[in-house]
This record gives C-alpha cells, sequence and structure tokens, in this order.
C-alpha cells in the first residue's frame, strides 16, 4: 500500500513520536508499504510521521534500489556518535520543490531496533549520516529547516504559505 506524504503545516511532523514496543506482522507490512512509499515519492529516506503515524520508524535506501543490503530499517534509532562536518543541499519529501545547504556530522554511528526487535550499530558516511540525523530529527518532531538560517527558514514558510492560499500544497 502506498501512503500519501504528510507536507509542512501538519502537526504530526512537529511533535515527538513515540518508541515502537510490538515487533509483529503489522510492524512488518508498515515497513513494507514505507519502503514502497517512499520509492514511489522518489525518496532516500522515509520517517514514519511523514506518512502520518507517530512512531519512531524510518526507512532508509542511499542506492535508491540498487543494492537490496542498503535497505534499512530504523526502529527506536538513537545517534550515538557523530565526527566531522559536511554542508551539502537537503530536502524533503514533507517539504516538496525547496532544498537549502544543511551543515551536518560527515560521519554518524546510529544504534536502532530491526523488524525483529535486535539492537544493531551502524555507521554512515556522507549521504547515509545525513539520512540517520534527517530521519532521527523526524522522530524527534524536528525538520531540517530548523538547521538553516532563521531569515531563509522564514522565508521558505512565507512561500509555503502563498502555496497553501492558492491550493498548491
Ligand atoms: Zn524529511
Amino acid at each position: 500500500m502506498i501512503y500519501s506524504i504528510v507536507k509542512f503545516g501538519n502537526s504530526v511532523l512537529e511533535k515527538p513520536a513515540e518508541s515502537v514496543t510490538a515487533f509483529d506482522d503489522d510492524l512488518k507490512k508498515l515497513v513494507e508499504d514505507m519502503f514502497e512509499s517512499m520509492y514511489e515519492a522518489k525518496g532516500v529516506g522515509l520517517a514514519a510521521p511523514q506518512i502520518g503515524i507517530s512512531k519512531r520508524l524510518a526507512v532508509v535506501d542511499v542506492t535508491f534500489k540498487e543494492d537490496p543490503k542498503a535497505k534499512l530499517v530504523l526502529v527506536n534509532p538513537e545517534i550515538v556518535h557523530t565526527e566531522g562536518k559536511h554542508t551539502q543541499p537537503e530536502g524533503c519529501l514533507s517539504i516538496p520543490e525547496f532544498r537549502e545547504p544543511v551543515t551536518r556530522a560527515r560521519k554518524v554511528t546510529i544504534r536502532a531496533q530491526d523488524m525483529n526487535g535486535n539492537w544493531y550499530e551502524k555507521t554512515g558516511e556522507d549521504l547515509l549520516a545525513r539520512a540517520f540525523l534527517h530521519e532521527t530529527d523526524h522522530l524527534n518532531g524536528r525538520l531540517y529547516i530548523s538547521h538553516i538560517s532563521a531569515l531563509k527558514r522564514d522565508l521558505m514558510k512565507r512561500r509555503i504559505r502563498k502555496l497553501m492560499k492558492a491550493g498548491e500544497w
């Protein structure tokens, strides 16, 4: 099942999500649907709040289907280590058409559970590190625009409000 992506302005995107406690068939189905929805939206990461489900769950595939081993399921993820700095344009499926440079750590270690509830650690660099931080932010109710200047953010919000008024958001 393909979910539609919740856009900026919906409060589900700006509140902390709840921990996942049930590692059952419903979770597996949800993960499958999230990968499908992410690929459909041409994204490399998707957090559950972005489909209106306030749970600490995200999926990532920075290779976009090229490497099946790159498909990562992040349940209740935490950032355990960050290193270096890196500035790259960043976007979000919930804020379509916009991109802004964001400075983030270049190397990030995450601790998360898989679909069966087993904890694992994984270190990512560059785009994968960025995805870990971006998706974990989502689960804390934080969007990437909180990392850009207030001036740029206000400008962006003004443009979004115009789109909303025109019914184009
Ligand atoms: Zn996002």
